[in-house]
């Protein structure tokens, strides 16, 4: 059976074959997205018989949901078997009256950071346009039914620039007024900066919030920990983002993942501001969230002051992102490892 949500873009014409009424599509759009139901049964103004269809043909939800954590700070994080196994997390945080959510666009991650736990095991595979838009409705099951998702980052598992195209799919689906209604503004595409794909992003659509994973602020230091910089180099992924933000207007984000001892000190702090003082710029320094089984460590309070101190006495905007859900493993991947190690543990 095939998952409606990879379908949608092909439900007028699969309704059109059956001799089903064009605005049909517009009514089971509506009931997915705006009232948020978990079964064809439920979109009680189609006729009984086009439900029956469509559930002899399609599901409309595709995974299953492992386990579902909650902190006391209100982020709730879901561990999603895929129906071919594969594992995924997503993760729904409350700020205030920002409701956001962090999703995966792969299952594991090819791109080998060091400190980071969706690359250990490598990349099994892409996730569809589907499986990506089922983990924001999930999400959105989670909130009351007055309250709405505001934000969406691609910061959850996997390289979103890798699998560029379902990426886009899902989120036209996020942004469209008949889809989640979220303003592109308030949608971020994280990428570890894989140059040709930001290219083709900034050609192709543009209105999206652009994050660089970008870490270290020479090619030495980043080639240790964001692996693929070897391949790419500093150089050639700033003028890509450069690129971005000409054709976008939009101001770029730059992440910082803090780790002790390593690329904290004040002289990285200064040539880091060197990099950022010229471009429409904002910081988002993150102090690490440790993984168990690796040796990066978060670094000292002073040291988090007096990177920040330098970075700001240079004029860059700063934000430091705050550790959210730190009890329930909110970190990229932590959760998914944790169910592998102990499934293999039993075995
Ligand atoms: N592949 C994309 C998006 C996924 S990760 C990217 O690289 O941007 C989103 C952000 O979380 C990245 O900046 C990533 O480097 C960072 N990250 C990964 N593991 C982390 C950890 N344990 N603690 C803090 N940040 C982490």
């Amino acid at each position: 059976m095939k998952h409606l949500l990879d379908s949608l873009p092909k439900l007028k014409e699969w309704l059109t074959r059956r001799e089903q009424q064009p605005f049909r599509d517009a009514q089971i759009e509506s009931w997915i997205f705006e009232k948020r139901v978990s079964s064809f049964d439920s979109m009680t103004n189609l006729p009984k018989s086009l439900r029956d269809m469509l559930a002899e043909s399609f599901q409309l939800f595709t995974t299953s949901i492992v386990t579902h954590s909650q902190s006391d700070d209100g982020t709730e994080k879901l561990l999603l078997k895929l129906s071919d196994g594969g594992m995924i997390e997503c993760v729904l945080l409350r700020e205030s009256h920002r409701r956001t959510i962090c999703i995966s666009s792969q299952v594991g991650c090819a791109m080998g950071c060091v400190f980071c736990a969706s690359g250990l095991d490598g990349v099994m595979r892409n996730l569809t346009a589907g499986e990506i838009v089922e983990q924001m409705l999930l999400l959105q099951k989670l909130l009351p039914v007055e309250e709405r998702l505001s934000h969406i980052v691609m910061m959850g598992m996997g390289e979103p620039l890798a699998n560029l195209d379902n990426v886009l799919q899902a989120l036209s689906y996020a942004s469209s007024p008949t889809g989640l209604g979220i303003s592109p503004r308030r949608i971020t595409i994280s990428t570890v900066g894989l140059p040709a794909a930001i290219r083709r992003l900034a050609r192709q659509d543009c209105k999206y919030q652009l994050a660089l994973s970008l870490h270290a602020p020479n090619d030495e230091l980043r080639n240790q920990i964001v692996p693929v910089n070897h391949k790419v180099g500093l150089e050639a992924l700033l003028a890509s983002v450069d690129q971005y933000f000409e054709f976008s207007g939009r101001k770029l984000t730059f992440e910082y993942v803090l780790l002790h001892g390593i690329n904290d000190q004040e002289c990285h702090a200064k040539e880091l501001a060197e990099i950022l003082k010229d471009r429409t710029a904002l910081l988002n320094v993150i102090p690490y969230n440790p993984v168990e089984g690796l040796p990066f460590k978060t670094p000292t309070k002073k040291s988090i002051q007096r990177f920040k101190e330098i970075v700001e006495g240079a004029g860059i905007e700063i934000r430091f992102r705050q550790r959210k859900g730190d009890k329930i493993n909110a970190a990229c991947g932590q959760l998914r490892r944790q169910q592998l190690v102990q499934i293999s543990t039993q075995e």
